[in-house]
């Protein structure tokens, strides 16, 4: 796994632990993400596929993209499709993924770089491997993140956020064992470090991917108004205090509390030796969420908008289909924490 890593942990500052008086978030509930297919026909798993709406708040949707070993001619895109109502953050672990958009904006990701990219009001863009990828096949991993936006800012004006690989804020765990890259936000309780995440978004969020040599325990202070969300990109371990077991794919959804915990398992498999975990909170935006395809608004007209508004021409002048629900989907959201 090429996304930034360091050979030598103990030169890197160290968390500080949660609180002892700190309350472990309970885990709620496992989700096993279903396998399927997006843009083109790359593999995807989607991770949040199990889990309600409100417990994800503010996120609606990931997509772990491969792992994958592509022959030569098989690295595979999206077409150009549009978005309004929210931003993706794109993480790439392995492999290139080339963007482009229908305002002039673009650029490369590889090997630990984020892309982000708030739609607000709306754009077109197309995802594609470069042409000297798709030639030559190869390694392929990395994730496309959902954040919802809030009524009040659905209509900002897109913007971008390229964040290479070596602005990600790193931390090692109180034992040495993990590394914690920190892609947005920061934990509780590590001012002293001075360690965040470069990106920025308008709903207030943490990001985080770790990686856990085995055997490793990561405990984590966690902001008790922020959801909490461990998804297993690949490995074996457990989560919470009670120690549940979860492997690659698993969506672990965590009560409320003000600290997270998980660990490895003391044997990993020999292609991914250590347990790699994405961790994921965010302030729920708590507000009734319309989405379908490539938009999320707050309400079924503006839905039909968003499609009306597509096929004007309206977010920008390149046609484009795109999947994710084909039904619309309406929830009043209400937030697991309450
Ligand atoms: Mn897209």
């Amino acid at each position: 796994m090429p996304a930034v890593t360091v050979p030598d942990l103990t030169v890197l500052p160290r968390l500080a632990p949660p609180a002892p008086d700190a309350m472990q978030r309970p885990v709620r509930a496992v989700h096993t993400a279903p396998r399927g297919f997006e843009g083109e026909g790359f593999p995807v798993r989607r991770a949040f596929a199990g889990a309600e709406l409100s417990e994800l708040d503010p996120f609606i949707h990931l997509d772990q993209m491969g792992e994958v070993e592509y022959g030569p001619g098989e690295p595979k895109g999206t077409p150009w499709h549009p978005h309004r109502g929210f931003e993706t953050v794109t993480y790439m672990m392995d492999g290139v993924l080339r963007h482009n958009d229908s305002l002039g904006g673009g650029g490369v990701i590889t090997d630990g770089d984020t892309q982000w990219m708030t739609a607000g009001q709306g754009i077109l863009h197309i995802e594609t491997p470069p042409e000297e990828l798709v030639v030559s096949g190869g390694l392929f991993h990395g994730l496309q993140l959902w954040v919802n936006l809030p009524q009040a800012q659905k209509w900002v004006d897109p913007r971008y956020q390229d964040l290479r690989g070596d602005d990600v804020g790193l931390l090692s765990s109180d034992d040495g064992g993990a590394l914690v890259r920190l892609i947005a936000g920061d934990l509780p309780g590590q001012a002293a470090t001075g360690v965040r995440g470069p990106g920025s978004t308008y709903t207030p969020i943490v990001m985080l991917h770790a990686s856990l040599s085995p055997g490793a325990q990561l405990d984590l202070p966690w902001d008790p108004s922020f959801n909490a969300l461990v998804y297993v990109l690949s490995g074996d371990g457990t989560v919470g205090t009670d120690r549940r077991p979860v492997r690659t794919g698993q969506l672990a959804v965590f009560g409320p509390g003000d600290a997270v915990t998980a660990a490895a398992a003391t044997k990993q498999d020999s292609r991914h030796p250590q347990l790699e975990l994405l961790l994921l909170g965010g302030l729920p935006i708590r507000e009734p969420v319309a989405w379908m395809g490539p938009f999320v608004m707050n309400t079924r007209e503006e839905i039909q908008q968003a499609f009306e508004d597509f096929e004007a021409g309206r977010l920008g002048s390149v046609p484009a289909v795109h999947n994710a629900p084909t039904d619309l989907l309406v929830t009043e959201t209400d937030s697991p924490l309450d």
